[in-house]
C-alpha cells in the first residue's frame, strides 16, 4: 500500500529565510538543486526521499533546468511526479525554478537565447513538471549571438503570460548582468536573482559580480557550493565507486581534478571544520552564507544523509578572523 507523505509540522522552525534582493521573495539559506541524482538513471525512491526530507527541513526552493537528468528533461519529469504524489497541497509554499539555455533539441532553436527557444522550452518544462507556472525562470547562460534585449524580452513575456512569477539569469558576466538588469528594469520585470558558480574553490564572483548584485539589489543563489563534492569528506579516503567523480554519467567532475594538492587543501579544511565542530560541507556552506549578498546556497545531494548534513550548516554561520585567515592561507 502506498504511504502518503505527511510533512513535519515543525518544518519552518529551524531553517533561515533570506530576502532575495529588493523583492518579496525569501529563500531558504540552503536550497536543493536537481542537476544530478534525479534523472532516469538514478534511484527514484532515493530521489523522492531527498525531496520530502528537504521539505521537512524547510528547504522550500527546488532548482531545475530543462536539461537536467540524464536523459535531459527526466529530472523535471521525475520532480513533477514526486510533487504530484506528496507535495501537491503545498504548491503555494514552494519556490520552483527552471532554466533554458543549454542544448535540448536539434536545430537552431534548441539552445541558447532566442525568444523562440526560451518560450518553447519553458512550455516544455511546465508540461514535464505538470505545473501551471514556475516561480523563477532563468536564462541559463548568456548567448553571444542573440541580442540581450531579445532574451530579456522573452523572459519578461513569460512573466506577463503567467508562466513564471519572477525571472533570473545564470552564468552572466558582471557586464552582461548590469546590461540585463537595465533592460529588465525598462521592461518592468526586475531581475530577481543571479545564479553564479561560487565556492571556496571558485572565487570569480568576488571580483565584480557580488558588488554589482549588491548595488542593483539583485539576489544571489550560488551553485556547486561544495565544488561538486570536493569540499566535503567524500574524497578524503579515496574515490568511492558511487561518487560523482567516479560515475560515467557525470562527466563534470573528473577523478583527474582530485590531485594531491587539492587533497591536501581538503584535508586542512577538514581539520579546521572539525575544530569548529562542523563537517567540511557545513563549513563550506557557512563560509558562503557569511556574506549577506548571498541569498541562498544551492546544494546537490545524493542521499538524505548528505542533505541533513548540509541543512545543519545554518547552526553555525559565524567565523573568527583567525579562522577566515586560516582558510585563505589554505586556499592560497
Ligand atoms: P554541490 O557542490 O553541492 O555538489 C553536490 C554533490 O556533492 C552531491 O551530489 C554529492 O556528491 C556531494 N555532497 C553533497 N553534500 C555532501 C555531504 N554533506 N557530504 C559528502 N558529499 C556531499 O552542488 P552541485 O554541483 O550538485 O550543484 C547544485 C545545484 O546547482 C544543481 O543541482 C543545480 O540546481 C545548480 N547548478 C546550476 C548550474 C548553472 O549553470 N546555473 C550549473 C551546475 C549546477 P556524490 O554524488 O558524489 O555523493
Amino acid at each position: 500500500m502506498k504511504i502518503k507523505f505527511i510533512p513535519e509540522s515543525t518544518r519552518y522552525d529551524s531553517m533561515i529565510y533570506r530576502r532575495c534582493g529588493n523583492s518579496g521573495v525569501q529563500l531558504p539559506a540552503v536550497s536543493l538543486g536537481l542537476w544530478h541524482n534525479f534523472g532516469d538513471v538514478d534511484d527514484f525512491q532515493v530521489a523522492k526521499d531527498i525531496i520530502y526530507k528537504a521539505f521537512d527541513l524547510g528547504i522550500i526552493h527546488f532548482d531545475l533546468a530543462n536539461n537536467y537528468g540524464p536523459p535531459p528533461g527526466s529530472a523535471e519529469k521525475n520532480f513533477g511526479i514526486i510533487l504530484n504524489d506528496g507535495l501537491k497541497d503545498h504548491r503555494d509554499e514552494l519556490v520552483i525554478s527552471s532554466k533554458a539555455g543549454y542544448y535540448m533539441w536539434p536545430g537552431p532553436y534548441g539552445e541558447w537565447g532566442s525568444r523562440k527557444y526560451i518560450i518553447a522550452s519553458c512550455d516544455q518544462s511546465l508540461m514535464r513538471m505538470n505545473l501551471e507556472y514556475v516561480d523563477i525562470f532563468h536564462a541559463h547562460r548568456p548567448d553571444p549571438d542573440t541580442p540581450l534585449e531579445e532574451t530579456m524580452a522573452a523572459l519578461d513575456h513569460l512573466v506577463r503570460q503567467g508562466k513564471a512569477l519572477y525571472i533570473g539569469i545564470s552564468n552572466y558576466t558582471p557586464d552582461q548582468t548590469r546590461k540585463a538588469a537595465r533592460i529588465l528594469k525598462q521592461l518592468g520585470t526586475p531581475c530577481l536573482i543571479h545564479q553564479p558558480k561560487y565556492s571556496m574553490f571558485e572565487r570569480t564572483p568576488e571580483r565584480d559580480l557580488l558588488n554589482i548584485l549588491s548595488e542593483e539589489r539583485i539576489g544571489c543563489i550560488v551553485f556547486s557550493p561544495l565544488a561538486q563534492g570536493l569540499l566535503t569528506n567524500r574524497y578524503l579516503n579515496g574515490i568511492p565507486a558511487d561518487s560523482r567523480a567516479a560515475k560515467s554519467s557525470s562527466p563534470f567532475l573528473s577523478t583527474k581534478q582530485i590531485t594531491p594538492e587539492v587533497l591536501e587543501k581538503i584535508e586542512k579544511l577538514n581539520s579546521l571544520a572539525q575544530q569548529r565542530s562542523q563537517s567540511l560541507a557545513q563549513m563550506a556552506i557557512a563560509w558562503l552564507l557569511k556574506n549577506p549578498v548571498i541569498t541562498s546556497v544551492l546544494i546537490g545531494a545524493s542521499s538524505t544523509r548528505q542533505l541533513i548534513d548540509n541543512a545543519a550548516s545554518i547552526k553555525n554561520l559565524s567565523f573568527t578572523d583567525e579562522e577566515l585567515k586560516t582558510i585563505e592561507q589554505i586556499l592560497k
